[in-house]
């Protein structure tokens, strides 16, 4: 589709490539089929190809209005559609640039978003980046969880215990990130993540003065709050690159995405470009490092025989298999350590979660959320298990099966 770009972003680099991105799309409508949204609404301007269409009308300088931004903001930014196109369109990049556009043309035109959904999103990038402030905030939600209503009691996690860090030190050494808000709403999936790698002589080390990975701020209406978000933890790995670290790791999928994005956000930055490159190389999911330690893996699980769990049903976040293209390797590795492990139908659709999505559009959110557990477990699993904590938490808000980090599982069966 051939896109000539408003005056306002000609010869910007948001605008070039928008325009570049939108230029791949041939309309075929393969997407579709795919987009979670789509599925429920029924309407094209609620699926990829529209919203695609909407966005280019909004770079081309033509009337955009409240409506183009609600079927904009009703994306679950999934990326499914990515995964499903033939013609290469990167489509979450180009949503993320399309957001920006169409709130600063609204906002120019003195169209704000109501003050319900100002004060919401404000809360959110404010609140969920600060893990201090957050942790406070949901120890107090969690002492009065069983006074609250259930649609709150619902998004508070019942507390849970860390476990032990190690504390053997190890030539080598891996970066982790602790995450904004992970630590505080599920604190064993780091500490789990620490000992596995420890019983396999790696140390894991965490930069505190690194924080929200910046996905909060950025998918949310504020790109400049975001890439200070990743200046600021480039400046905190930034030592630790040059002392060696093997590899920085993820286990989080959802942060795992928006690092490895780093290099390409801040490439036209001229303090941090090379840096920024640097640590999406070095970024890697903690199920993509994993296999390289097989063996001695496969030799600690069967020393602890008999911790196997009984068959799980592995639901792989949207961040993970369209964001990252990283498909298999949970399920190869737990197979491998013996687990019977389910992969359920319609694995490829978004469980609702989405970042901030299921607190900003619960009536698209839940539904999702219902019809992943309903195929989840439809496999009959004793746990489920995922790889991203806003998923972990959200499937948990309407099961009573556990829902864990499937690092937690690997962990639990090395005793
Ligand atoms: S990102 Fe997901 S919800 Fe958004 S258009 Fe693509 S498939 Fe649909
Ligand atoms: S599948 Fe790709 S090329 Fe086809 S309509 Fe969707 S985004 Fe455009």
């Amino acid at each position: 589709m051939q896109t000539t770009l408003a005056d306002f972003l000609r010869d910007t680099p948001d605008g070039e490539e928008a325009k570049s991105i939108v230029g791949k799309c041939v309309h075929c409508g393969f997407c579709t089929a795919t987009c979670p949204t789509y599925q429920l609404l029924g309407d094209e301007l609620d699926g990829p190809r529209g919203r695609i269409y909407l966005m280019k009308q909004a770079l081309e300088g033509n009337p955009v209005t409240e409506s183009t931004r609600l079927h904009l903001d009703r994306c679950l930014t999934c990326r499914n559609c990515e995964s499903t196109c033939p013609s290469g369109v990167t489509y979450g990049r180009l949503v993320d640039i399309g957001r920006q556009v169409v709130d600063d043309r609204l906002a120019a035109q003195g169209i704000q978003r109501p003050a319900r959904q100002r004060i919401a999103r404000w809360l959110l990038r404010e609140g969920l980046t600060r893990p201090r402030l957050f942790g406070a905030a949901l120890r107090m939600g969690q002492l009065a969880r069983p006074l609250l209503p259930p649609v709150l009691r619902n998004k508070v996690p019942v507390a849970t215990p860390a476990g032990p860090w190690p504390r053997r030190r190890h030539a080598r050494k891996m970066l982790m990130l602790a995450g904004c808000v992970q630590p505080s709403m599920s604190p064993d999936i780091n500490a789990a993540t620490a000992r596995v790698f420890d019983r396999l002589g790696v140390q894991m080390v965490v930069a505190p003065e690194a924080g929200c990975c910046g996905a909060i701020r950025y998918h949310n209406g504020d790109h400049p709050g975001g890439l200070d978000d990743m200046r600021r933890n480039i400046d905190a790995w930034w030592p630790h690159v040059e002392a060696g670290v093997e590899a920085i790791i993820m286990n989080a999928s959802g942060c795992g995405v928006m690092v490895k994005e780093y290099g390409h956000l801040l490439r036209n930055d001229a303090v941090y470009a090379e840096r920024a490159a640097r640590i999406s190389a070095l970024t890697v999911d903690v199920s993509e490092v994993l296999p390289a330690f097989a063996e001695p893996l496969r030799e600690l699980a069967a020393r602890a025989a008999g911790k196997r769990p009984g068959r799980v049903a592995w639901h792989p976040p949207c961040t993970l298999q369209h964001g990252q293209q990283i498909r298999g390797k949970v399920e190869s590795l737990l197979t491998d350590l013996g687990v019977d492990v389910k992969l359920c139908a319609d694995s490829h659709l978004c469980c609702g979660s989405a970042g901030t999505y299921s607190v900003l559009q619960p009536e698209l959110a839940y539904p999702l959320r219902d019809n992943k557990l309903a195929n989840l477990q439809a496999t009959e699993p004793e746990a489920i298990v995922s790889a991203n904590i806003g998923c972990i938490t959200h499937l948990q808000s309407g099961t009573q099966t556990p829902v864990l980090h499937w690092i937690e599982l690997v962990d639990r069966m090395l005793g």
